[in-house]
């Protein structure tokens, strides 16, 4: 069975006493039963504190972005397996910031993805469409065209090991949710897409999240959708207690 994921993009946000400050706050007042995947995303520099910080307790840690490559001259890159060295566990990939501020293509997700998993690493991949896509009506095709360039070569075994986010970009920090229903008609293509690929039984195991101004008063409503198996979260998980309120309030299915 597919797994109820609650993970918080922090961006370029927080310096390390607020990083210390914001998990501390999770650890202390998360329920010690929490049934969700809870994931933390924090800036490189402080992935290793939360490491620490987070150890015997539910939290995973996850990176921002990756190289693909094992080690070499790649300036200002990390690569899969230095993040897999300090304890990280879960990396996002493909984020449209990334692909619109840092010339991230699906071909170098799909590379990622492929690297992420050759290291044991959980790649929660991002797509979306513009508002301007969604008004063409062209949002399907270009949802399950990111799908199948960003999963090209990836094995039926491997596809359970990867998480995909959907993130229409018209509702990323803006205050716009999508409505239950939109996120829904999404996450559904995208299972469909994945039943496509490999199989209606394999696409039933894959965690398919939703991402977009999610908060602790619409997150029951988008997690009690039939596809969308929890959040990816900006905005929200900056703070301890607006982060809880989505952890306790996700619907797990
Ligand atoms: C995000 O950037 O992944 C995101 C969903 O941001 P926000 O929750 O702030 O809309």
């Amino acid at each position: 069975m597919r797994k109820t994921i609650i993970a918080g993009n922090w961006k370029m946000n927080h310096l390390g006493a607020d990083a210390k400050a914001t998990i501390q706050g999770l650890i202390e007042k998360m329920p010690k039963d929490v049934k969700a995947e809870v994931v933390i995303a924090p800036v490189f520099p402080y992935l290793s504190t939360a490491v620490e910080m987070t150890k015997g307790t539910a939290i995973h840690v996850a990176a921002q972005n990756m190289h693909w490559e094992e080690n070499g001259a790649f300036t200002g890159e990390v690569s899969p397996a230095m993040l897999v060295d300090i304890g990280v566990t879960h990396v996002i990939l493909g984020h449209s910031e990334r692909r619109t501020y840092f010339n991230e293509t699906d071909e170098t997700v799909n590379k990622k993805t492929k690297a992420a998993l050759a290291h044991n690493l959980t790649p929660i991949v991002c797509c979306g469409e513009t508002l301007e896509q969604r008004e063409e009506g062209i949002m399907q095709s270009w949802i399950e065209g990111q799908i199948e360039n960003a999963l090209k070569g990836i094995s039926e075994a491997d596809i359970k090991k990867v998480v995909i986010a959907y993130e229409p970009i018209w509702a990323i920090g803006t205050g716009k949710t999508a409505s239950a229903a939109q996120a829904e008609e999404v996450c559904a293509i995208i299972r469909k897409k994945l039943a496509a690929l490999y199989g209606a039984a394999a696409a039933e195991d894959v965690s398919v999240l939703y991402g977009g101004s999610v908060k602790g008063g619409n997150v029951a409503e988008l997690t009690g959708s039939a596809d969308i198996d929890g959040g990816l979260v900006g905005g929200a998980s900056l703070k301890a207690d607006d982060f809880l309120a989505i952890i306790n309030n996700a619907v797990v299915k």
